[in-house]
């Protein structure tokens, strides 16, 4: 047996020193992990990865016996070593029957005896799980016979099934006969082709074996779906006379998410599809289907791991179940998208308060691998009553309600109105436009000064794309730069952005002597970040034109780093180690981790306008600038004001001692032209000190 790896649950640092101590004599143990409170204990053997467990009985806010009840009731069956105080019978027997190898009582063992009840308890917990697995079989075995057979007689056409085959569609001998047609016409139009693809195969001795995966209508009018497997008899000539095979009921293993149970998108399309048949039969029958997004599962995904987040999908699943009627269904559509189909629903305030429960039930923690986590979710849902005149349809436009939902800052519900359709199908032509707008030109580069604070002076610009539309017109980001991140598109754009703004600077540092100080901000997005390669462009851009390193900053915001703070770190050192500056743009309206921030090689940070515009006098604005502008010092970082629009707030900006600011009371982005002249303004004048 290799070295066993063990976890002790013990809230005494005495005890477990004590352990520690004797594991140095004992051959059996590779390894010892210490868990010093039932949660951690808990979410120890949760994440696995020990060979056994030596617990205490006395734990800080419950016992030893609980966590091991717990702890089996999850299905963890590490082997469990108690320890007690004082022998106890009643004590020991308890241990035993709530799954317990064994127990000791401390300061009564030595290293030998500790090691061999490990190992025993080990190889005991080994063969019972041998046994179970044995067990598994030969009661899957029993189940095989749960299966329909059947037989074929190729040359007569005679068929027959098992009275069990029937079963499986609920349907008896008189109303299906043992004849082809009749099986035939109830197998999904669908899967016929592949049927008799399959069988002709087998037939012609193809494949070894008959295997196909089918659909038949059962009596209630779902569908079910059969595993039929089967072997041909051949004459002397390999031609194949005789077939015969079982079927399988294989419905809940198609039907249902394997991961939370519930039900999948198969067969929420097909209750779907019932509740419109319903509809037709009954006009005064109406439903609502909801779509739910997860706002911050990739958060959880990437950041504690997909364990973690498929344990969360469990939970949510849970949760919600909790907010709904029998007659309601829940499905998981797959990754962090779940689907309600509300029978009897019939106007949005109804379907709203259904919303608002979900949404409640989601706002508590998850405890996942025994942390708190918050999920928080968007809804989006569409009424059969208002629209939606088939299944595709109304998933449509529950889908257009959800991104609406999301794009209004997420942890909401939105229901789906026809105006909706019209935005979306515009925002898709706009989507397809942007498409060529990078080749055909359209993209403009648009600057906006940024100065000292101290002094006045000129410092740099920040770029600003826009979108000269052919028949739109000047369309500002704020309409094309969402489009373009979910699309994927925007990589294009801040590239293209990138090259603009390089290539400018090298023409204005040729030509105006004050150029050559200036830093050009230049936005970045996700996306960008993400993308491979990402550093080595924006160095090549920066080399191409003969520009030092720090002539260009990036700017990020805080939720770029909140979805894989390693990655985007890793990313941001790259950059720093290369010379260029990275500032975080927006600051106080994301995450606003503050303790993340200190870990982030960042040159300054940019205080959001929100904040900057309600700064008219001394207040909570004002407080909160100034808190940014200490935290921001006490690290290192220099700081902007963004959207200063009077001189009220610049006399707050100097005696808070922020550096520099940006905004309309100096000057609004203006073109390529506009800016040169700027520049040319100042050149006979001070450039500000950065
Ligand atoms: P942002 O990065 O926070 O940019 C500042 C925005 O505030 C700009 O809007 C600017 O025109 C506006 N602004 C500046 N001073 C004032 C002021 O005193 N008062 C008011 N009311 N507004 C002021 P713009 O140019 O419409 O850009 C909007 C957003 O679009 C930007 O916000 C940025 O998030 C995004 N964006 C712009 N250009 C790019 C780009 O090249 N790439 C990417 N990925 N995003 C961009
Ligand atoms: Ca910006
Ligand atoms: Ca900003």
């Amino acid at each position: 047996m290799p070295g066993l790896r063990v976890l002790v649950v013990d809230d005494n640092p005495l005890s477990f020193h004590m352990v520690e101590e004797l594991a140095t004599q004992m051959p059996n143990v590779s390894g010892l992990s210490w868990a010093r409170t039932y949660d951690e204990g808990l979410a120890a053997l949760r994440a696995g990865g020990q060979d056994a467990c030596l617990m205490d009985h006395v734990l800080d806010r419950s016992t030893g016996l609980d966590l091991l009840r717990q702890a089996r009731a999850e299905g963890i069956r590490t082997p469990t070593v108690m320890l007690t105080c004082a022998r106890s019978g009643e004590l020991d027997m308890e241990a035993i029957r709530a799954g317990a190898a064994d127990f000791l009582v401390k300061g009564e063992f030595s290293a030998d005896v500790l090691d061999r009840v490990l190992r025993y308890a080990v190889e005991r917990q080994r063969s019972a799980d041998r046994l179970h697995e044995s067990e598994e079989r030969y009661a899957l075995a029993l189940l095989g016979a749960n299966d329909g057979i059947w037989d074929w007689k190729i040359t007569s056409r005679d068929l027959y099934f098992s009275s069990r085959s029937r079963e499986l569609l609920g349907l008896t001998e008189a109303e299906i006969p043992n004849d082809v047609e009749g099986w035939q016409k109830r197998v999904h139009p669908d899967d016929l082709p592949r049927l008799f693809s399959d069988l002709k195969a087998h037939v012609k001795g193809h494949t070894p074996l008959f295997e196909s995966e089918l659909r038949l209508r059962h009596r209630d009018g779902s569908w079910c779906w059969l595993l039929a497997r089967g072997a041909a008899v051949r004459d002397r000539d390999g031609r194949a006379t005789r077939m015969a095979g079982s079927v399988t009921d294989i419905t809940h293993g198609r039907a249902r998410d394997h991961l939370t149970g519930l039900p999948n998108r198969t067969l929420f399309h097909d209750r779907l599809g019932r509740a419109f048949a319903r509809k037709a039969r009954e006009p005064a029958f109406e439903f609502a289907v909801i779509f739910l997004d997860l706002d911050r599962f990739n958060v959880v995904n990437e950041g504690l791991g997909h364990h973690a987040g498929d344990a969360l999908l469990v939970q949510v699943a849970r949760r919600i179940e909790r907010c709904l009627r029998e007659t309601d269904t829940l499905a998981r559509l797959g990754g962090d998208e779940f689907a309600l189909l509300l029978e009897g629903v019939r106007t949005p305030e109804e379907a709203g308060q259904v919303s608002r429960r979900i949404l409640e039930a989601l706002e508590a923690p998850f405890e996942v691998v025994g942390r708190p986590v918050y999920a928080g979710a968007s809804l989006g849902i569409a009424l059969s009553a208002e629209g939606g005149s088939g299944p595709q349809e109304l998933l449509r436009d529950a889908d257009t309600a959800l991104s609406r939902a999301k794009s209004g800052g997420r942890g909401r519900h939105q229901v789906f109105t026809p105006p909706m359709h019209a935005q979306a199908l515009g925002a898709l032509q706009l989507e397809n436009e942007l498409r060529l707008a990078v080749e055909r030109q359209e993209l403009r580069c648009f600057y906006q000064p940024i100065f000292s604070v101290k002094d006045r002076g000129l410092v740099g610009f920040e770029a600003l794309v826009r979108w000269m539309h052919p028949e739109q017109g000047l369309i500002a980001p704020d309409r094309f730069i969402p489009l373009a991140e979910q699309s994927g598109l925007v990589q294009q754009v801040d590239d293209w952005m990138l090259q603009a703004v390089t290539a400018q600077l090298e023409g204005w540092r040729r030509t105006l002597p004050g150029a050559r100080a200036l830093t050009v901000n230049v936005n970045a997005s996700k996306r960008q970040l993400d993308s491979a390669g990402f550093v080595e462009r924006v160095l090549a851009a920066v080399d191409l034109r003969g520009l030092p390193r720090g002539a260009i900053a990036l700017e990020i915001t805080e939720g770029m780093v909140f979805e894989s703070p390693e990655r985007i770190t890793a990313v941001l050192a790259a950059l720093r180690e290369a010379g260029v500056p990275v500032v975080m743009d927006d600051f106080g309206t994301g995450y606003s981790s503050l303790s993340y921030l200190h870990r982030l090689p960042l040159a300054g940070l940019k205080v959001d306008r929100s904040f900057v515009s309600r700064m008219d006098g001394p207040g909570p604005a004002a407080e909160a600038v100034k808190a940014i502008v200490a935290l921001a010092h006490s690290l290192g970082l220099k700081v902007t004001a963004e959207g200063v629009e009077n001189e009220a707030q610049m006399d707050l900006l100097d005696a808070l001692h922020c550096e520099h600011a940006q905004g309309y009371l100096f000057s609004r982005p203006v073109d390529a032209q506009g800016a040169e002249e700027l520049l040319q303004s100042w050149a006979g004048r001070r450039l500000g000190t950065g």
